[in-house]
């Protein structure tokens, strides 16, 4: 005789864990009452904890590091070659073109103010305002940014630049991959064909891109790139600007210095080597360089569909926690977008953000972000002069530590 089915019992709902493990995830805080709690990191957007496995890399190479391009010992020749490999690497994994230059900078400013250093003289860079303030201000210190207002689709915004690049040429459209305050991913390709539509090239502000979404520089025909490391789950002060070399060569080095110079001579100054090294004088950051190589390894590990499910599944839940609360707003830039990173921006309500913030904080050990985001146009323009509340997550993050911070917030709401 057949056996009789066993009926299926799938358990209860299984919860969203963490992709990755990363240094200091496990660490506990003690709140007001004393109580110690696990530390629910929520401000990805701002810098994301390095990977263990970004921390292994770093410390094998803090281990035998020694200086690039000039020494002829063992390890000098180690640390160049792991420098130089990390260009590679990094160039790889944006999908760039085989002459692409990858400079490594200190961060994304840093790779945005030596864009600005390289856009040709007699050359425009229009702008949206719904910038981080990286990059708004070094294109506007150029004396010739024009900014355009996002309206509120992102295609009417797209007519709104088609205008303004038709009504002028300019040289560069410089624009974000995704915000910083709401996360919301712009698309890329449409930007990239306007843009050369008009003659003008494309710089993608990929600060909260690149750890999020793939992207292929060649692929998309996307000119320049840039994003610091420390929001790739690699330390601090390393950055990256990649893209096309014409303009990084014809252009007097960012910095002067050694490395930068082929040969000095007190008669002559310089001649300048093309390249990286002309924007790279000094003895550059060689363990941020390799981290940022090795965190966009373990990312490319992890694999980009299951990162998107992972902040697509963390992001329902906490959206739909979010607007059981009264009195929360969600922060929306555009109508019709609807791919955003791990970033929920929210104001609550007749409550200061900073005090949602320091509730948080205090009382159940969930670490936010309050304030304007280095994103002052955009945050006074969506009506909130005074800021607001930032909640982002990454690669750490499980459904555990979104349902605690809404009970967290249910709780402060009384
Ligand atoms: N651009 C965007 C979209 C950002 O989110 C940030 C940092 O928050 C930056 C630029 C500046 O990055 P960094 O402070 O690493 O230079």
């Amino acid at each position: 005789p057949l056996a009789e089915p066993v009926a299926f019992d799938p358990g209860p709902a299984p919860g969203i864990t963490s992709l990755a493990p990363v240094v200091g995830g496990d660490q506990t805080v003690r709140t007001a009452s004393g109580a110690q709690v696990r530390y629910a990191n929520f401000d990805y957007a701002a810098s994301s904890p390095a990977l263990t496995e970004v921390a292994e890399v770093f410390t094998q190479a803090l281990g035998q590091y020694a200086s690039v391009h000039r020494g002829a010992g063992q390890f000098s020749q180690i640390t160049t070659a792991r420098y130089e490999q990390a260009r590679e690497t990094v160039r790889r994994f944006l999908g760039g073109r085989a002459d692409d230059t990858v400079v490594f900078t200190r961060n994304t400013t840093d790779a945005i103010n030596l864009a600005a250093h390289v856009l040709p003289a007699d050359g425009d860079v229009v702008v949206l305002d719904i910038e981080h303030h990286a990059n708004l201000l070094p294109w506007q210190r150029t004396g010739r940014a024009r900014v355009v207002v996002a309206q509120p689709t992102f295609a009417q915004t797209v007519e709104a630049l088609d205008a303004e690049l038709a009504r002028k040429p300019a040289a560069l459209l410089a624009v974000t991959a995704a915000s910083n305050v709401t996360g919301e991913v712009l698309p890329i390709r449409t930007l990239t064909a306007l843009a050369h539509r008009h003659g003008a090239r494309i710089l993608i502000d990929a600060a909260q891109l690149v750890s999020h979404r793939p992207i292929s520089l060649a692929g998309y025909g996307v000119d320049y790139l840039v994003f610091s490391g420390h929001k790739v789950y690699a330390p601090f002060g390393a950055g990256v600007l990649i893209g096309r070399k014409d303009w990084l060569d014809d252009a007097p080095p960012y910095l002067v210095g050694g490395g930068a110079a082929a040969h000095v001579d007190l008669s002559d100054g310089a001649d300048w080597h093309t390249g990286p090294a002309r924007h790279e004088a000094g003895s550059p950051n060689v363990l941020g360089a390799v981290a940022i190589a090795a965190a966009t390894e373990a990312i490319r590990g992890i694999g980009f569909e299951l990162i998107g499910y992972h902040e697509r599944d963390l992001l329902t839940r906490l959206d739909e926690g979010l607007a059981e609360l009264d009195g929360v707003t969600p922060l929306q830039i555009f109508d019709d977008l609807h791919d955003r990173v791990g970033i929920a921006g929210f104001s609550v309500d007749g409550r200061p953000a900073r005090e949602v913030a320091e509730y948080l904080s205090d009382h159940h050990g969930i670490g936010v972000r309050d304030g304007k985001f280095c994103a002052h146009p955009l945050l006074t323009r969506l009506g909130h002069p005074d800021g607001a509340v930032r909640v982002s997550f990454g690669l750490g993050s499980s459904s555990e530590d979104v349902d605690r911070l809404l009970a967290a917030l249910a709780e402060f709401l009384g």
